[in-house]
């Protein structure tokens, strides 16, 4: 029988990379997303032409426990969880309402503790892994202050999933630096130089560079990578 996986927010971006990386591993796929219907749809679709795995698409939001319930009751049995979904809302501080930045913290923290609240269930073993930012280590840019704190908050949660699934299930966090996905599609030429300024590497990743790191931390090869935090940003300093 295949090992199983969940990726949420998996119809684009880095997600949606992590979904070919694990499907390529020989991973049947239960691929979350909220609204990128097609996305989702051909990702599904090229991963079953591509990788011959079992595919199913969840649609939910990982920020209301009802509809995670509900979802994982399509689940029988999961090896891995990668919660990957996430948002950015940037504005400068006293444009910043108390909903958006709810809906940074709903999202990016609330979600994945949801998900692996649910996942835990149905885990006797596997990898749950978080993905963060490295943002938290830099906090240059603080038109993303709830963002920052949303993925802080993650890295205790990390911390905190890794000691009450333990020994069973290993839980590690990733902290990508720079990716060029939709998340990032609205930065100014400006920023960019700035950002890639600071870059050792002198480029943002490719979303393929972090799911990479998912499919080395997944293996067996990372069988005692536990509890801990994977940096991987090409070398940043600000
Ligand atoms: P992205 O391209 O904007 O994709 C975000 C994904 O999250 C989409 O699939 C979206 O689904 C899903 N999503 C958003 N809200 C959701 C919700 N409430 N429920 C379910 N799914 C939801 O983002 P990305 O750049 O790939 O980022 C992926 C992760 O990496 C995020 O956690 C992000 O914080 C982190 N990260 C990104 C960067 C970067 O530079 N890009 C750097 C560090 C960390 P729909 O489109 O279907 O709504």
């Amino acid at each position: 029988m295949r090992p199983k996986a969940l990726i949420t927010g998996a119809s684009r971006g880095i997600g949606s990379r992590i979904a070919l990386k694990l499907a390529s591993l020989g991973y049947d796929l239960y691929l979350n997303y909220l609204n990128s219907d097609q996305d989702a749809i051909c990702l599904k679709e090229r991963i079953v032409e591509e990788y011959k795995v079992d595919v199913q698409l969840l649609k939910f939001d990982v920020t209301k426990e009802e509809e995670v319930k509900e979802a994982f009751k399509k689940i029988k049995s999961l090896n891995c969880l990668v919660n990957n979904a996430g948002i950015a809302i940037d504005n400068d501080l006293q444009s910043k309402s108390s909903l958006e930045f709810q809906k940074v913290i709903n999202t990016n923290l609330l979600g994945p503790f949801l998900v692996a609240k649910y996942a835990a269930i149905i885990m006797d073993k596997g990898v749950i892994i978080n993905i963060a930012s490295n943002s938290v280590f830099h906090h240059s840019y603080p038109e993303g202050l709830d963002y920052d704190a949303s993925k802080a908050g993650l890295l205790s949660l990390n911390h905190s999933l890794a000691l009450a699934l333990a020994p069973n299930i290993r839980v590690i966090a990733i902290c990508p630096g720079w990716v060029k996905t939709d998340m990032n599609k609205d930065l100014s030429k400006e920023y960019k130089e700035q950002i890639l300024a600071k870059s050792l590497l002198k480029r943002f990743a490719e979303p393929e560079e972090i799911a990479n790191v998912v499919g080395f931390l997944v293996s067996n090869e990372a069988s005692y990578i536990n509890d801990t935090i994977i940096n991987v940003d090409g070398g940043y300093y600000d």
